[in-house]
């Protein structure tokens, strides 16, 4: 079975983000980065299919060169190999998701998993768009994929429960928390990561279709009030609750 799973590298959640002096992007100046969560998830499932069924894993991130980070990461916690598509601006969803399916479209695996979203931007766009663009099934949100031959159920949460569906491979599966639980890189990955190479082409191009006008932090929270500190203060708590807050 060959699987590839395909990885941003994310600012660290720790990360108090600065808006950049261009009013359009982050400061990155002291930002960590690391692999976004929910792909860490995807890795997992990925080298689980590989372990079960046999074959490769192969690793895909779309970035400049930092990104490598993440895909030694991947290295380290098993994966077969990586591949850096290089683009050093940004780029939009459908930018990253062509750059992403120009390369599967070559690869062909038989599975292709993707995080949820990723904690960047968090459009959670990057997977279907490559599901479209290669015309394969795809599933969101997945917190169970069981393969017979090329037969697949998977579990997929909804508001409240879970949807069952099945599908057939080729296909694409966004991997959501509770899928599994990802490994830990061994000290034995980390250092057999270190050598093995990381395959590096250049991301096809393509037109961005969103461009990023402004970028803004939110207004800040305004000052907590006190009523009061003993039972005379409840009627007018109650009031305020109901008139201004509107929650009761
Ligand atoms: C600080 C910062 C730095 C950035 N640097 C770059 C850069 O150097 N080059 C660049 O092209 N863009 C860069 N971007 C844009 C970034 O890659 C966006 O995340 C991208 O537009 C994907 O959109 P999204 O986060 O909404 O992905 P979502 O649609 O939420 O992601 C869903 C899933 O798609 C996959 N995925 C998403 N992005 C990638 C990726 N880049 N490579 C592989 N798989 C991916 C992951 O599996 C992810 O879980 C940067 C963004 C930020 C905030």
């Amino acid at each position: 079975m060959k699987v590839a799973v395909c990885i941003n590298h994310v600012p660290d959640t720790e990360t108090k983000i600065k808006v950049g002096a261009d009013n359009v992007s982050i400061d990155r100046a002291g930002v960590n980065f690391m692999m976004s969560p929910y792909d860490e998830i995807a890795v997992e499932e990925g080298l689980r299919m590989r372990d079960k069924f046999k074959g490769e894993v192969i690793a895909i991130s779309l970035g400049n060169e930092k990104h490598k980070e993440t895909l030694r990461k991947a290295l380290a916690m098993g994966v077969d190999k990586a591949v850096l598509l290089k683009e050093d601006g940004e780029r939009d969803s459908f930018g990253v998701a062509a750059g992403l399916a120009e390369e599967l479209r070559a690869l062909a695996p038989d599975v292709i998993l993707f995080g949820k979203q990723s904690i960047d931007h968090d459009d959670a766009q990057v997977g279907i768009l490559v599901a479209e663009m290669l015309g394969l099934p795809s599933v969101g949100v997945a917190v169970k994929i069981e393969i017979t031959d090329d037969t697949v159920v998977c579990h997929r949460e909804i508001e409240g429960g879970h949807e069952t569906v099945h599908t057939k491979l080729p296909a694409v599966f966004l991997a959501q928390k509770g899928l599994n639980e990802p490994r830990y890189p061994s000290l034995k990955g980390i250092m057999a990561a270190k050598s093995k190479p990381i395959e590096e082409k250049p991301a096809v191009a393509t037109a961005a279709r969103v461009e990023t006008v402004a970028l803004r932090k939110p207004a800040a929270k305004a000052a907590g009030r006190i009523l009061g500190t003993d039972k005379t203060a409840v009627p007018e708590l109650i009031r305020l609750l109901h008139d201004e807050a509107k929650i009761i």
